[in-house]
């Protein structure tokens, strides 16, 4: 038997698992090349070439010492480095106290909303959201609220925001470049949420984290910038990972930056590192900390993943599908042909196609379609798409 929470958790959560399983029959019967899957955003482009160099000179030239536990927050030299990195781009004066190594993104998260959360503090995230924010949450006592972004441009509906901000809210949680929309938010709106932050905190007497899902970073198009949040906001805690800008997801690497204007910032970052500890990470794993000091400022080339956003961009756009050009990320979110988005995804199937429906990102009348495939699929697909279309709009 296992707990009544985690069952019912795995039922509403199980789009993407369903839609994977689903392609997995569907390979089988009709072969690997005709069944075009965008349901993944399992990075698919190789790490850079100096990451098999750097793991042989850590491997030869560090003593057996480095395997043994550590300081819970990571190696000193590890997160001064990514202190100097971040203070490089930003002009802040970060040390190494400020990064807390972790397991990923997905750790940083859970590290942080088991650190600030008291039960049934609130948490707004912005629809579409990474699903597992929702168990995040939950995972630590908190309340998930969902706040929609604006249909389309998928940028801030500041007035929302505003409007759902209460006393027991502790924290908003942003993620851009966005999964699933690809939207990266714009510097104007940071700044006006970073106002609203600090009206509604002198209002309610509340001090509301800034918390930024950040394993996207790397993934823009088009020479677009992402503002930086930690030159935006007075108290924030920022999830950075390598999973996505160095194709690193299965080696769980990835760190807290905290910037605050707390006192008690020191107790924040203790908290921190403790939570690291007993929600059983420990610390990160030591060679990849290593490796990513060696490796600091590099990033895969994201040419190949733009060409598929742009061949895939054209052609939808082509046939008929209403499609906004994502500028970072692996995905586009799009509008669906019809407004029960489980019922178009089912009905894709029957063309080969894979998708994941909108409402398993908090934003229904959508799909999610990732290109981080190979080119074949891509291109196979095309016709597909087409005779989908088609039978909606004959
Ligand atoms: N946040 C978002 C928005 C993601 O899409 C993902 C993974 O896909 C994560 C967090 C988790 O990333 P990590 O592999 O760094 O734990």
């Amino acid at each position: 038997m296992i707990s009544t929470n985690i069952e019912e958790k795995m039922k509403s959560a199980s789009w993407i698992r369903a839609m994977f399983e689903e392609g997995a029959k569907m390979k089988k019967i009709y072969g690997e090349k005709n069944v075009f899957d965008f349901t993944l955003g399992n990075p698919n482009l190789p790490p850079p070439a100096s990451l098999k160099s750097s793991i042989q000179k850590i491997i030869t030239e560090q003593d057996s010492s480095m395997h043994r536990y550590m300081n819970n927050a990571g190696f000193e030299d590890v997160r001064l480095a990514i202190a100097n990195q971040l203070n490089h781009s930003t002009n802040l004066t970060l040390n190494q106290k400020h990064i807390i190594m972790t397991v990923g993104a997905a750790g940083a998260l859970n590290v942080i909303l088991k650190t600030i959360l008291n039960p049934q503090d609130q948490v707004i995230i912005l629809a579409p959201y990474f699903v597992e924010y929702l168990f995040y949450i939950e995972n630590h006592g908190g309340i998930p609220v969902s706040v929609k972004t604006k249909p389309g441009t998928f940028q801030l509906d500041l007035e929302k925001i505003k409007e759902s901000i209460t006393k027991t809210t502790k924290a908003i949680m942003i993620n851009s470049p966005n999964n699933p929309s690809g939207a990266i938010y714009s510097q104007e709106d940071l700044e006006e949420l970073s106002n609203i932050i600090r009206m509604k905190n002198r209002e309610l007497g509340t001090k509301i984290y800034l918390i930024s899902d950040e394993p996207y970073r790397e993934l823009v198009y088009d020479q677009k910038k992402v503002p930086h949040v930690l030159t935006i906001f007075d108290d924030v805690l920022m999830a950075y990972s390598y999973s996505k800008s160095l194709s690193l997801a299965g080696e769980r690497i990835g760190y807290i930056a905290v910037k605050t204007s707390l006192e008690s910032e020191d107790l924040l970052i203790t908290g921190l590192t403790f939570s690291n500890r007993i929600l059983g990470f420990v610390n990160a794993p030591a060679l990849f900390q290593k490796v990513i000091k060696e490796i600091q400022g590099e990033a895969i080339d994201v040419t190949p993943y733009q060409e598929k956003r742009d061949i895939l961009y054209q052609n939808l756009k082509k046939i008929g599908y209403n499609i906004t050009k994502p500028a970072g990320t692996f995905y586009f979110f799009v509008e669906s042909l019809i407004k029960d988005d489980i019922l178009f995804v089912k009905k894709a199937l029957e063309f080969r196609l894979l998708f994941v429906p909108g409402s398993g990102f908090g934003y229904p009348g959508y799909f999610r379609l990732s290109y981080c495939t190979d080119m074949e699929t891509i291109e196979n697909s095309i016709a597909s798409f087409e005779k989908l279309y088609k039978h909606y709009n004959v």
